[in-house]
């Protein structure tokens, strides 16, 4: 298929979980990925977590955000009395970029209906974007992480709220602050699920 083809509307997960298992269409299904990354997690959530790309650990178990960054993740899924089985989690991009670079523009768009439909089939009126990559691409803007984490941003129409926060891994980096910061940006989350859950 070429990238000037339309793509399947997808219509179930089964469907849609095959193609994007099978998927070539990008260097990246070549560059040295094991599996494809689908996503992990509840079908039915109202709350979907959206990080970069698979890495290492990720490509090896086919799981995402199961490496340092996933377990921090985890940790503070669970700090607003959830687990990873209440959520959704997946990637912008479905296969491990080589040495863990960043996705390129043309991987990402390539890719991109995947990740449009895992969101159409959940329908979750909370969508999390974890870092810069999948917050510039679902808002559709060029303004940086720290200037919108922590904010609920109308997303899909005032149907569902999407709140940018820092990448896990940043978060590894950067330490204390910024962990203080994910901390709170969980709190708005947790406030924003329970105003969904409540209409
Ligand atoms: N970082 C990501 O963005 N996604 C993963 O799945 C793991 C680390």
């Amino acid at each position: 298929m070429t990238l000037l083809e339309p793509e399947p509307a997808w219509t179930s997960w089964d469907d849609l979980e095959r193609d994007a298992l099978a998927c070539t269409k990008c260097p990246l299904a070549t560059a040295g990925r094991s599996q494809v990354v689908f996503g992990v997690g509840n079908r039915e959530a109202d709350l979907v977590f959206v990080g970069e790309g698979p890495g290492a650990e990720e490509d090896r178990q086919g799981i995402p955000f199961v490496g340092r960054a996933g377990q921090l993740l985890t940790r503070l899924i669970e700090g607003i009395g959830l687990s990873r089985d209440d959520v959704y989690i997946c990637n912008v991009v479905k296969c491990r970029p080589p040495g863990n670079r960043d996705p390129l523009p043309p991987e990402i768009t390539t890719c991109r209906p995947y990740l449009e439909a895992q969101l159409d089939l959940l329908g979750a009126e909370v969508v999390v974007t974890l870092g810069n990559f999948a917050t510039k691409l679902l808002l559709d803007t060029k303004v940086g992480i720290t200037k919108l984490r922590g904010q609920a941003h109308p997303y899909r129409d005032g149907a569902a709220v999407l709140i940018p926060m820092l990448h896990p891994a940043a978060v590894l980096r950067s330490g204390g602050a910024a962990l203080a910061q994910a901390r709170a940006d969980f709190v708005v989350v947790k406030r924003a699920l329970a105003r969904a859950q409540a209409t």
